[in-house]
This record gives C-alpha cells, structure tokens and sequence, in this order.
C-alpha cells in the first residue's frame, strides 16, 4: 500500500467494508437545513402514499411522484439505483421517515451532528482556530451542534459517541486536523468557506443535472487557491482501500468524490477554469481497521489502525474510475426518467434485503437463514407501521 493510496496516524491499516453507508451522505438536496433528514410527520391524507405490488413500489401522491421527477443526480442516487435496490431507494428517500422515527441510535443522525461541530469549527479563521487543533475549541463547536440537535444531547450512548469521536478527530494529527479551508463565491456570489459546499452542474451523457454537497475543500497550497482537496467525513469504524480485486469491492465512495470532482472542474462560479482537483480523502476518527486488497497474496486484509482514525487517500483524476463514474451516473438518470414515467420502481433482491424496512412487506425480499440476516429481519417494521406511508396491494 503506498501513501498516495492511504495513510493513517500509526500504521498501515486493513478493513472490511465500509459502514458508513451511502443512505448516511447527506447530498440530497432537501427543504429546511442542510443535511437534516425531513421531519417525521404523519402523511397528511388518511391514504398511504405508495404502494408495493408483484413489480414494484408505485407513488399513490402525485406531489410526491412529482418531486421525484424533478430529482437531480447525487451520489446517493446512484448508490440507491445502480448498485442496490430502486424500490428500497425511493421508499428511504421519499417515505421512510414519515413512518419510523429518526432516533439517537441512527447513524445518520450522529453523523450529522459530527459534521456539523466540523462545520462550525472549520469555519472559523484560522486565527481563531490556531494550529495544531484547539480541542476546547472544537469542544464549543461540539456543544453547539448538539443545541441543535438536544435528541443527541440527551441520549447518553449517543453523546459518549460524539465525545469519543470528537476526541479521536483532535487527535488525528495535523494532516487531517490543521488544513486551510479553499473559499468560494457561493450562487449569490458571497464569499464563503468551503464547508457543506453545494456543487451542481451538467456531466458529459448524464440527462439531469448532478448535485453534490462537499464536506470541506482544503488548499494544500495558499499560493495557488485553485488547487484543491475534497475531504469527506466519515464516521464509520472501517474503512477501506477501493480495488475491484476486492472479494466484495465496494466503488461508492470512489465514484463520489470522482463526480465532485468532475463537477468542480465545471464550477465557474470562483474561477473562471474551475477548481483544479489534486485529489480526495476519507476521514475515518472512528476506524478501527483498514481493509485492502493485497495483489502479491490475492486475497484482501485488514490492518488495525488501534483506534487512531484513518486517513484514506483518493484518485480522483483516474480515467478509468470517472468513465465508471459517468456511466454510473448516466444509468442513474436513465432509471430516474424511465421509472419515474411509469410510475414503477423496481425490485432489485439481494443478500441485503433483510436489512430493507420493506423486508415484512415486499413480495420480492430475499431472506438468508443466517442468524445475522434473521436477526435484521425480525427488527424490521411491519406492516401496521408501514402503512400510513406504504401498502402491499
Ligand atoms: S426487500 Fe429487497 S427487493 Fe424488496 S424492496 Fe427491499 S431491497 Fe428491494
């Protein structure tokens, strides 16, 4: 494994897969705060919004039908369509928090409120911010993320992992913690911070547009604010070197920040050129290991990183991934367009259908007898939770 692939603040490390999966990003574009899931609200009609018969999910809601039609591209979306399940995809993106209720326990939301203590940390001036990494500063971040979220406040098992998080991120050394923030002219040509950046544009055979929302883009180099880093937080405690040799090779999180990447280059509104891309990182406080693919012995390993957070370190120039990353996308948007005019998403069965909230209600689910694939199972809700949101016809 060389530097340019991964580094971490020990050793080199090894993994599995990944655990912060894609329904954890945040870069959907949504109404009220950025990055905060839709309120858990009853529908307002006495009518279930969808339903699932021998084919698929149908939309029984036209303003949701139509909200669907007008969706951009995202990272997620690919991951929902082209990897995994449409139907399942659509019901976590449209429906699922009408019915199950977003708790402290859900990795999303602990996810969201560690972003945003390094939302606020980052941006402040790096007067105010120091070098190496103020903790009590970052401390008072922290404890401003969660006013906003007093769920996670008061939940003790979800507040002693932010702690733990946060003091792993402090400690993670300054390659990840002592970084310079790129600015940009935002759409109503403020001069901002590179945080929580929204990034929209056209891609070469995509037909919608593309959206993406970046965690922070650093300039290794003052001198040359063109030339940028895309950083991605991810709060999961593996991580793992992308290689399709992989036994189970997981290309999400290449392929993300490869489509950030091509829609920065497009992005005018800072640079006249766009941003020049050096590259990308995941931030990992939380890993515990590393996974990768070793070549000489054919087989994939894990490497502990001893509780140290890794840094891994993306291609995002590689020809081949963004030839991936457009057809990826393209097929996204082709699937967007042709099951949203029919009105009809797709089942797409697989190991992982115990872990779908549709598993109790989906005619297709496909449920393993291993004990790990019963126990998701049983959690899953049923029917009567569902069915203010969803129905099996
Ligand atoms: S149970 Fe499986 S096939 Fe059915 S919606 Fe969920 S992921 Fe798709």
């Amino acid at each position: 494994m060389s530097d340019s692939q991964m580094t971490n603040t020990t050793d080199a490390a090894q993994n599995n897969a990944p655990t912060d999966t894609p329904e954890t990003r945040r870069d959907t574009p949504r109404n009220g705060a950025p990055g905060t899931p839709a309120p858990s609200a009853a529908p307002s009609s006495d009518k279930p919004l969808a339903w699932l018969d021998g084919e698929g999910l149908h939309f029984d809601d036209a303003k949701t039908l139509a909200a669907v039609r007008r969706k951009p591209v995202s990272a997620t979306m690919i991951s929902g369509l082209v990897d995994r399940c449409p139907a399942q995809y659509l019901f976590s993106d449209k429906l699922k928090d009408l019915v199950i209720p977003v708790t402290p326990q859900d990795a999303r939301i602990r996810g969201i409120v560690f972003h945003r203590a390094c939302e606020l940390y980052y941006a402040r001036p790096d007067a105010r911010r120091g070098a190496p990494i103020d903790p009590e500063a970052f401390e008072e971040c922290k404890t401003k993320a969660l006013e906003e979220h007093p769920e996670v406040r008061d939940d003790p098992e979800a507040s002693a992992w932010l702690e733990a998080a946060s003091r792993r991120f402090c400690a993670m050394g300054p390659e990840a913690t002592d970084v310079t923030v790129a600015g940009y002219r935002d759409d109503r040509g403020r001069q901002s911070p590179a945080l929580e950046m929204k990034v929209t544009g056209r891609l070469d055979g995509v037909g919608r547009r593309v959206f993406g929302a970046i965690d922070r883009l650093i300039t290794p180099n003052p001198d040359n604010p063109r030339n940028v880093v895309i950083d991605d937080y991810k709060t999961g405690g593996k991580a793992c070197v992308y290689s399709d040799r992989m036994r189970f090779p997981d290309f999400s999180y290449q392929r993300q920040q490869t489509l950030y990447s091509m829609l920065l280059e497009g992005d005018t509104r800072t640079f006249s050129d766009g941003w020049h891309l050096l590259g990308g990182r995941l931030i990992y406080p939380m890993a515990e290991y590393v996974t990768l693919h070793d070549d000489n012995a054919g087989t994939d390993v894990k490497v502990s990183v001893q509780g140290q957070g890794a840094i891994i370190r993306l291609d995002v120039r590689n020809p081949e991934y963004r030839r991936r990353t457009l057809d990826d996308a393209a097929k996204a948007s082709d699937a967007l367009d042709r099951e949203s005019e029919t009105n009809l998403f797709e089942y797409r069965p697989s190991v992982l259908c115990a872990w779908c909230p549709l598993a109790k209600i989906c005619p297709a689910a496909r449920i393993g007898s291993k004990e790990n694939a019963q126990k998701a199972f049983a959690d899953q809700p049923d029917a009567q939770t569902l069915a203010p949101a969803i129905v099996r016809a």
